[in-house]
């Protein structure tokens, strides 16, 4: 399985799990996970991103970005883009192979929009410019997403831990998006996710985790990784009427396509 947005720059495995990251991981490894995509939400997060990638060759690679509620928290925008501008750069020596994650989160009230969508469009700028894939992360700004994507037809994006309806998923397939599903696909309370996982055309799906949080049932709460990816193959292919292996299979096959990985 290829989890393709996880967070093992997050402190909480070094805390909540013994042996910490490092134990995390040989775990995973040895259960089914054969690659996984290491995503930063600030410039710190994705160096540590890039720096854990490098220790597992082959089977570990990073996304650079700044997430919309860290971007716009943000005091000097020029210096961050720089550095984002910089790590893109070099991301052949850092094994950074998409930036991310990057989008709008309209969820909490205290929110600074017009600035989200700012950072939003200057790191869109910056994937054209590098020419590489984009990780979005979309929470309640569903319209605005689409509108960016709209605007960058040249950049090829996913929409990380997928929460639109099945219509919305249409739209961002049609605008050349993927589409990626994490353990929500699985939780009782949301039908609507399994719709939308059963209208995504077998090329354009993807399948993640976005430890070490919303694990999926009947681990909902745990810490969540990638390991536990299995619960979110089988509740996918349920919402979709394939077999399990199938969808390991195209999930697989569409990251190492969507990331430029060859095997
Ligand atoms: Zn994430």
């Amino acid at each position: 399985m290829f989890d393709t947005h996880a967070h093992y720059n997050n402190d909480r495995y070094d805390g909540e799990y013994e042996g910490g990251v490092a134990a995390m991981l040989d775990y995973v490894y040895a259960n089914g996970v054969t690659h996984i995509i290491n995503v930063g939400w600030d410039i710190a997060s994705s160096i540590l991103a890039a720096e854990q990638a490098k220790k597992y060759p082959g089977r570990m690679y990073a996304a650079a970005g700044m997430h919309p509620s860290d971007a716009q928290k943000v005091h000097r925008f020029d210096t961050s883009l720089a550095a984002l501008d910089d790590l893109l750069a070099r991301r052949d020596e850092l094994g950074i192979v998409a930036l991310g994650e990057i989008g709008l989160d309209y969820h909490y009230e205290d929110t600074d929009r017009i600035k989200q969508r700012i950072m939003f469009r200057k790191q869109m700028e910056l994937a054209r410019k590098h020419g590489v894939p984009v990780i979005i992360h979309d929470r309640d700004a569903h319209a605005d997403s689409l509108e960016m994507i709209r605007e960058f037809p040249n950049v090829t994006c996913v929409l990380h831990s997928f929460s639109g309806s099945a219509e919305m998923a249409k739209e961002a397939v049609a605008l050349g998006s993927y589409i990626s599903f994490s353990g929500t696909v699985s939780f009782k309370n949301a039908p609507k996710v399994r719709a939308a996982a059963a209208v995504v055309p077998k090329d354009r799906l993807l399948m993640e985790t976005d430890c070490p949080f919303l694990a999926p049932h009947p681990h909902r709460g745990e810490l969540n990784h990638s390991g536990l990816m299995r619960f979110t193959l089988e509740a996918l292919a349920a919402a979709r009427g394939e077999e399990a292996e199938e969808t390991e299979r195209i999930t697989t096959e569409n990251a190492m396509r969507f990331f430029g990985i060859s095997l």
